[in-house]
């Protein structure tokens, strides 16, 4: 709950009521504890006050007493993974959690693992594609999708709370090493393929793993496929040697470099915790994640008519002519790939993901999945051609992403603002404001984490862009002042 004004001197009186001197106010709803789950679970600096084996104890108890019952825990390639590790898991075990240890595992494949081992839920120790410093935890409900707000909440509150249900002496849990998730994990993948067609079109690729957790997957993954490969970077060191782990155009020089000395199929490179991939082509043409979204979007749907596809509204509008080039339908959601996945359970999507590279196979789990991914773009090149064909087939936007600064207070009032200005044209409120116009569209969008406004613009014309987003961000900046 805000501080009212006026009442700074507030202390917290019994049974919920706010004293001051003069006044008494009965509070209308529960008192909000600070949150602990960023968008992507808990981050933040190794051994700060905010990441340190405290910490990570306090939330395992947290968590545990909000999952009750068997967590399997696993862990990208970070320094610092076994210490928070061990503290999370003595956390667990201490309010009498069953703990199954899978060691160092991609995101996805500790997801895999808790839906098919039938867990009470998972957690994972990532900072995803942060710099070697960070280190995070991340929760994953029972059925292996990443944690929805409502969940983290509860574990939120217990955790501020200190509710934690301290198992008696004879029933603390047990931690036992579960060596056996990858192989399942890939096993899993391999039935969701064609594997034949694969292993018959004699493909090869180029595959840096950023020294994160993929490099334990991957390579597997290609050889039970029959696929030739070069790896860069493929040990786990969380030092990150090769290059800082968030697959971005200047951490993929090298696989660039590589695939064009000639004789790859494709490359691919992975984040840290190996649920995103991005694609490289024939070429060495690095392929944004919206491209490589449409190509998979497109196969899918050409594979049975009217198929629907999930992606959030800040998308290229290339996913969505892809599919409709395929007979397939579109649904956009809010930002966050948990909302893609929900929207897709929900509403029965087949695929789906963002622009970062984090695509979602329906069919497999319903979580991002960069070896799943890697798996499906080998089964499109072997059955359909060359990866710079299938690109060039989808239309070609140019996009313009820009921010500016907005105190947390105005952010509604912003939003308001131009959405009035908007009368009369086509907008669209699904996360932010959407407007879009013959030629392209701008969205408006309050960073959920900072004090920001995230301005995206997207047209034929890299010009028409830059000129769309411009007008915007003027008209926030003009109302944040005003
Ligand atoms: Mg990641």
């Amino acid at each position: 709950m805000e501080m009212m004004p006026g009442t700074s001197k507030s202390r917290q009186g019994p049974q919920g009521f706010i004293c001051d001197s003069n006044i008494t106010v009965a509070m209308t709803q529960e008192k909000k504890a600070p949150r602990l789950f960023g968008t992507n679970g808990v981050r933040g600096i190794v051994n700060s006050d905010e990441m340190d084996p405290m910490f990570a104890m306090k939330l395992g108890m947290a968590i545990g007493s909000f999952m009750k019952g068997k967590v399997m825990i696993g862990t990208d390639a970070r320094t610092s993974n076994e210490m928070l590790k061990s503290a999370c898991v003595s956390g667990l075990m201490a309010v009498g959690c069953d703990v199954s240890d899978c060691g160092v595992v991609p995101t996805p494949t500790l997801q895999y693992a808790v839906k098919i081992a039938q867990a009470a839920g998972g957690v994972v120790i990532t900072a995803s594609h942060n710099p070697p410093e960070f280190n995070g935890i991340k929760a994953i409900d029972a059925d292996g999708t990443e944690m929805g707000r409502e969940n983290e909440e509860a574990i939120e509150r217990i955790y501020h709370e200190g509710r934690f249900t301290r198992a008696d002496w004879r029933r603390i849990g047990q931690v036992t090493q579960n060596l056996t998730v990858v192989d399942r994990y890939i096993g899993g993948i391999l039935s969701k393929v064609d594997g034949l067609a694969i292993r018959k079109a004699n493909l090869r690729i180029a595959v840096d793993c950023g020294n994160g957790a993929s490099s334990l997957v991957t390579p597997k993954l290609l050889e039970r496929l029959g696929v030739r490969y070069v790896t860069l970077n493929a040990d786990p060191n969380g030092a990150f040697p090769g290059h800082n782990s968030e697959p971005v155009p200047e951490n993929a020089v090298d696989l660039v470099e590589l695939v064009k000395s000639g004789g790859f199929d494709f490359g691919v490179i992975h984040d840290g915790d190996g649920d995103r991939t991005i694609f490289v082509d024939e070429t060495g043409r690095y392929l944004q994640g919206d491209r490589s979204l449409a190509i998979v979007a497109n196969y899918i749907c050409s594979l049975k008519p009217n198929r629907l596809i999930v992606t959030n509204v800040a998308s290229s509008q290339c996913i969505e002519e892809a599919v409709k080039m395929a007979g397939g339908r579109m649904l956009y959601t809010r930002v966050g790939s948990p909302t893609i996945a929900r929207a897709m359970m929900k509403e029965g999507g087949v695929f789906g993901g963002e622009e970062n590279g984090g695509l979602i196979f329906a069919e497999f789990q319903f979580c991002r999945d960069g070896a799943m991914a890697v798996a499906k773009m080998l089964e499109i090149v072997a059955k359909t051609g060359q990866l710079s064909k299938l690109n060039d087939r989808i239309p070609s936007y140019c996009q313009c992403k820009k921010k500016t600064g907005c105190p947390e207070g105005r952010k509604q009032a912003v939003l308001r603002e131009i959405e009035k200005d908007a009368k009369g044209l086509k907008v669209d409120t699904t996360d932010g404001i959407k407007i879009l116009f013959d030629e392209g569209w701008v969205i408006i969008r309050p960073s959920g984490t900072e004090p920001i406004f995230r301005i995206f613009s997207e047209s034929k014309t890299a010009s028409r862009a830059e000129e769309l987003a411009e007008k915007y961000k003027k008209k926030v900046e003009k109302l944040v002042n005003g």
